[in-house]
């Protein structure tokens, strides 16, 4: 039974976050994957999820999940190394190999457990990790697993990462891990220069493209576009976020991803994803590959609403990419816009720390490809109340 003491420490900490509005409630969301997410029995444009191309609630791919379920059933009911290794996953990690131009691929749970399973796979005590300060919490967990020493840098800031590498440079292990997209930023890597420094220095290379991939560079991501493809050594993404489905998937040469298939602890130790989530990554993967435009559309959403939002005085920092914030400063304020939002019909994110430093709340939109004009209007008003209402 919980002593009284860690009782009366818990009910202490849940206080401070209730007053410094950082306490998280779990929205009840009724049906939250269309582009008008249903909630408390009203229907909202959702600016809120990472379904960037509209694909989690395409009949293509809820008919390509529904047949994997007859051919294979519901569940893998082992792990990969087991039994839970069916025809239609290697067809999945084949056919994404390909997709991205990489000897092989391996699916992972979901793309937190790939990031953890690549740091924790290829680094040790002995490595040197070095680490973007705003990368995503899966990749600092990664390195808190491994036992790396963790070099962080500034963010986006080349001249800091040098210094960090010269510091480093007689250690022989060095990996560097980067987001290209940061998800609450929405803004990109400076990966050509990153490239060619790991390059100079004999770093290994891994990039996590969770949100690029299926909107950057004809679906293949922002290495992809940038043509530094050839010199990443290990590409991670996610079915999580363009393309509507689930799981996390880690790409590059044959040596590092048999690697993985032995070292990767999440990877070992889990039942595989079921049928189900499979059959509609691989379905997202067509449409994808066979469609190239879809991101370049969500994208053209993306300028267009954060020119706008610019000329109203917003700021929103140095997006490029389909992720647009609105940065607000207080916690208090970011949940009172969020409100003011749900009100004029629209589901934005209310981001506060630990996600996001101090003092640098905000709302976090993400755009969409299925977006029309009209959708676009609406949200342009909207932000122009908002200004007016709450913050003049
Ligand atoms: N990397 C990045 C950059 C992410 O934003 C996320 C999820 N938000 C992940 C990894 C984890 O992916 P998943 O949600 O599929 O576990």
């Amino acid at each position: 039974m919980i002593s009284k003491w860690f009782n009366l420490s818990i009910e202490t900490k849940l206080a401070e976050l209730e007053e410094a509005s950082l306490l998280r409630k779990i929205p009840s969301v009724d049906n939250g994957a269309e582009k008008e997410l249903s909630f408390k029995g009203r229907k909202l444009l959702n600016l809120a999820s990472n379904d960037y191309l509209g694909l989690a609630c395409d009949d293509r791919l809820k008919s390509a999940s529904i047949q994997a379920i007859r051919d294979y059933g519901t569940g893998a009911a082992a792990s990969r190394l087991v039994t839970g290794n069916f025809k239609l996953y290697e067809t999945l990690e084949q056919e994404f190999a390909q997709f991205k131009e990489q000897d092989e691929a391996m699916l992972f749970s979901s793309g937190y457990a790939a990031n953890l399973a690549i740091i924790d796979s290829f680094a040790d005590r002995q490595t040197v990790v070095f680490s973007d300060k705003l990368n995503h919490a899966s990749i600092l967990d990664g390195i808190k697993m491994s036992g790396a020493k963790h070099a962080r840098y500034q963010h986006n800031d080349i001249e800091h990462l040098k210094k960090r590498l010269e510091s480093f440079k007689d250690s022989l292990a060095k990996i560097l891990i980067t987001d290209t997209i940061f998800s609450m930023d929405g803004d990109l890597a400076h990966i050509e220069e990153i490239a060619q420094i790991c390059k100079f220095y004999n770093v290994m290379l891994v990039v996590d493209e969770a949100h690029a991939e299926g909107v950057f560079g004809e679906g293949k991501g922002l290495c992809f576009e940038r043509k530094v493809s050839a010199l990443v050594d290990l590409h991670m993404g996610a079915f999580s976020k363009a393309f509507g489905s689930h799981g996390g998937m880690v790409s590059g040469n044959s040596d590092l991803i048999s690697f993985l298939r032995n070292k990767g602890r999440s990877f070992v130790f889990s039942t595989a994803l079921p049928p189900a989530v499979v059959g509609a990554n691989l379905a997202s993967l067509r449409l994808v590959s066979a469609d190239p435009s879809m991101g370049e559309r969500v994208l053209e959403n993306s300028r267009d609403l954060k020119k706008f939002l610019e000329s109203e005085g917003f700021d929103c920092g140095n997006s490029e990419s389909q992720i647009v914030p609105v940065i607000l400063g207080s916690n208090a304020l970011a949940l009172q816009a969020q409100a003011f939002l749900l009100e004029e019909g629209i589901y934005t994110a209310a981001i506060r720390p630990p996600t996001v430093p101090m003092n640098t709340a905000r709302l976090r939109l993400s755009l969409r490809a299925d977006l029309t004009k009209a959708d676009i209007e609406k949200v342009k008003y909207a932000f122009v109340a908002l200004r007016k209402e709450i913050l003049s």
